[in-house]
């Protein structure tokens, strides 16, 4: 009998490190928890994520001073 606990333990705990991998691994995962793409400015190179960017045709730049000054 004891056997069989031990079984249904190690088949559990076996489930749970596959589920905690799929989980890690994000394959097909919640698109809201997804990072926000990050884009530098043209003019001084500073990292921002995107909806805060100013976008200029292929370019993105950190602030309208910038976009102006590369432009
Ligand atoms: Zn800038």
């Amino acid at each position: 009998m004891s056997k069989l606990l031990l079984l249904i333990l190690v088949i559990v705990a076996v489930w749970l490190l596959a589920k905690g991998f799929r989980r890690k691994g994000g394959a097909g995962g919640a698109p809201a928890a997804a990072p926000e793409q990050m884009v530098h400015c043209s003019h001084c190179g500073l990292y921002l994520p995107q909806s805060e960017a100013i976008h200029d045709e292929d370019r993105f730049f950190c602030c309208a001073e910038h976009r102006r000054l590369a432009g």
